[in-house]
């Protein structure tokens, strides 16, 4: 999980999850105050997370039923965005 690139103090899940569903919202420091943005690559990472909704949906349609679909895919992408704050890197805001 990210640490402070300044003073290693460890960020919390809640808060990167809440900065992720805020359109990437960069993440102050509790400890020193060190605004940091999320990288490039965990951003595009996480665009990946809505994937499943039209993937289900559309393409591999597990049920007859297209409103299930799309609620599976849903389900999946939720969970998925459950883990981005686990993988996601952040960066120094310079
Ligand atoms: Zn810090």
């Amino acid at each position: 999980m990210q640490k402070c690139n300044n003073c290693n103090f460890p960020f919390k899940w809640g808060k990167i999850y809440k900065s992720i569903m805020w359109f990437y919202k960069p993440i102050q420091c509790e400890q020193c105050g060190t605004a940091h943005t999320i990288s490039f690559s965990s951003r595009f990472l996480a665009s990946f997370m809505v994937l499943p909704i039209p993937i289900f949906g559309l393409i591999l349609s597990p049920s007859e039923n297209e409103y299930i679909n799309v609620l599976i895919g849903i389900c999946i992408s939720f969970a998925c965005s459950l883990l981005i704050p686990y993988f996601a890197k952040y960066e120094n805001n310079t």
